[in-house]
C-alpha cells in the first residue's frame, strides 16, 4: 500500500455506499481510462470476470474456437471454455515471451484455409512485456478477427509509447493481490468501443432489463466492483508510475547482479516498447547446470519464495488433444497438432485438425517454461531484500559449476 488508500476508504465510508456501486466505482473507471488512454472502462471484481465480459461482448460461445497465447496463466483462456469456445493455443516469440506473430500468422492462414476462422484471438502480455499488437493486429484485420489484449501483468507497461491495452479492441486488467497495483481483487475491462463496454455493464450487474421490477430476458453474472475496493483503486493508479519504476529498479539489481552469470540470462526487453518487469524472470541454461526447481528450493530453504514461469497452456492435462502450433528455437514450424488424447484425462475440444509428429525440441514456450524462475519482485523489496536473493542463487550456481 503507498499510504493514500487508507483516507479514500475513509471517504467511500463516509459516503455510505457500502455496495458493488457508488461514486469511487465511478471515479476508478474514470481515472482508469485516463491512465490507459482508453475512452470506456468498467470496473469488476476480477480479471478473469473482465476477461469472461469480454468474450463474450465479442459473441465467442459454443463451436467457436478462441486462439490465446500458451504461455500464460490459466485465466486468459478459462472464461473461453466457460462460454463453451474451443481453444487453439500460440507459441510464444523468444525476443519477447508473449503471442509470436509469425506463427499466428501461420495458425490463421490454416484456419482461414479450413474456413474455421478464430472468433477472437487472446494475446497476452507477458511478466510486464506488450505483446507486438501491431504484427498481430496486421495478421487478424484483413481477416475481421478481433484482439483482446490480456494486459492483466502489464499495467505500466508501454507499448511503441502508449499504455499497455490500448491497441487491443478490448483490453483486460487485474487488480489481484499480487499484481503491480492492487485492490486487494479485482479488474477491469477497457475498451474503444462503447457498445461492448454497456453490454459488459448490463451482464456485470445481473442483465437485469430496464424495468420497475425485477426483469430478464439474459443471463448475467454478479461482476461488480466494492465500491470500498474501487477506493483503494484510486489511491493506488496514483502511484502506478512510481510502482513500475520501483519494479525497473528491482530487475536492474538482479541484472546488475547476476548478469555475469555464464548460465543465467533474462527476459529480453523488446524494442518496440517499456517493460514494467512486474516479475523480474531469469532463464538458466541448463547444460549440466542448476535447475530452476533446484534453485527455487534452495530459495525456500531460505524462506525465500520463488515460482517457477507458467506451465504453457498446451501441456496442461485439462489441455490434452488441444491444437498447438508452435516452433522450435530454429525456427521449425509444429503445424496445428494435438497430444494422445488418452495422455489425460478431462480433455476439451477434441481436433480433427492433422496431428504431426513431435519434434525432439522444445518449442519456445517450452523451453522458457523448462529454463525459467520468476524471482521475488514485490515492490516492497529493499535493496538488501534483492542482495539476499542473489546470494543464494549465485551460490547454486557455483555449486553446480563446480560439479556439486
Ligand atoms: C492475474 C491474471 C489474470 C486474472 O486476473 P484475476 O484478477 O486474478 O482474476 C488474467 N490473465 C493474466 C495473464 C494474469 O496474470
Amino acid at each position: 500500500m503507498s499510504g493514500l488508500e487508507q483516507a479514500r476508504i475513509t471517504e467511500a465510508f463516509a459516503s455510505n455506499y457500502i455496495a458493488p456501486v457508488g461514486p469511487m466505482v465511478d471515479a476508478f473507471e474514470q481515472a482508469f481510462t485516463n491512465k490507459v488512454g482508453l475512452p470506456h472502462a468498467l470496473a469488476v471484481n476480477s480479471g478473469t470476470a473482465a476477461m469472461h465480459l469480454a468474450l463474450r461482448a465479442l459473441g465467442v460461445g459454443p463451436g467457436d474456437t478462441v486462439f490465446c497465447s500458451t504461455l500464460t496463466f490459466i485465466a486468459s483462456i478459462s472464461p473461453a471454455l466457460q462460454l463453451g469456445a474451443t481453444p487453439v493455443f500460440i507459441d510464444a516469440d523468444a525476443s519477447s515471451w508473449c503471442l509470436d506473430p509469425t506463427v499466428l500468422a501461420r495458425a490463421i492462414s490454416a484456419a482461414a484455409a479450413q474456413g474455421r476462422l478464430p472468433k477472437a484471438v487472446v494475446a497476452v502480455d507477458l511478466y510486464g512485456q506488450c505483446c507486438d499488437m501491431d504484427r498481430i493486429l496486421a495478421v487478424c484485420r484483413p481477416h475481421g478477427i478481433p484482439v483482446i489484449e490480456d494486459a492483466a501483468e502489464a499495467l505500466g507497461a508501454t507499448y511503441r509509447g502508449v499504455p499497455a491495452g490500448q491497441r487491443g479492441d478490448l483490453a483486460v486488467y487485474s487488480f489481484n493481490g499480487n499484481k503491480i497495483i492492487t485492490t486487494s481483487g479485482g479488474g477491469m475491462l477497457a475498451a474503444r468501443n462503447p457498445d461492448f463496454i454497456a453490454k459488459s455493464r448490463f451482464w456485470a450487474c445481473q442483465a437485469r432489463d430496464p424495468a420497475a421490477h425485477y426483469e430478464h430476458s439474459e443471463i448475467g453474472y454478479n461482476y461488480r466492483l466494492s465500491n470500498i475496493l474501487a477506493a483503494m483503486g484510486c489511491a493506488q493508479l496514483e502511484v502506478l508510475e512510481e510502482r513500475a519504476a520501483a519494479k525497473r529498479a528491482i530487475f536492474d539489481r538482479y541484472y546488475s547482479q547476476l548478469g555475469d552469470l555464464p548460465r543465467v540470462s533474462f527476459m529480453p526487453e523488446a524494442t518496440y516498447g517499456c517493460c514494467s518487469r512486474w516479475l523480474t524472470v531469469m532463464q538458466l541454461n541448463d547444460a549440466g547446470g542448476a535447475t530452476p526447481e533446484a534453485v527455487r528450493l534452495a530459495l525456500e530453504e531460505e524462506n525465500i519464495e520463488a515460482r517457477l514461469v507458467w506451465k504453457p497452456m498446451h501441456l496442461q492435462p485439462m489441455f490434452a488433444g488441444v491444437p498447438f502450433v508452435g516452433s522450435t528455437s530454429t525456427g521449425d514450424f509444429l503445424a496445428p497438432r494435438r497430444r494422445g488424447a488418452g495422455e489425460a484425462g478431462g480433455a476439451v475440444g477434441q481436433s480433427d485438425g492433422p496431428t504431426v509428429a513431435r519434434s525432439q525440441l522444445p518449442t519456445v514456450s517450452e523451453a522458457l517454461f523448462r529454463h525459467g524462475l520468476c524471482l521475488p519482485s514485490g515492490t516492497a523489496m529493499t535493496g538488501n531484500d534483492v542482495d539476499r536473493v542473489c546470494a543464494v542463487v549465485r551460490r547454486v550456481l557455483e555449486k553446480h559449476a563446480r560439479g556439486n
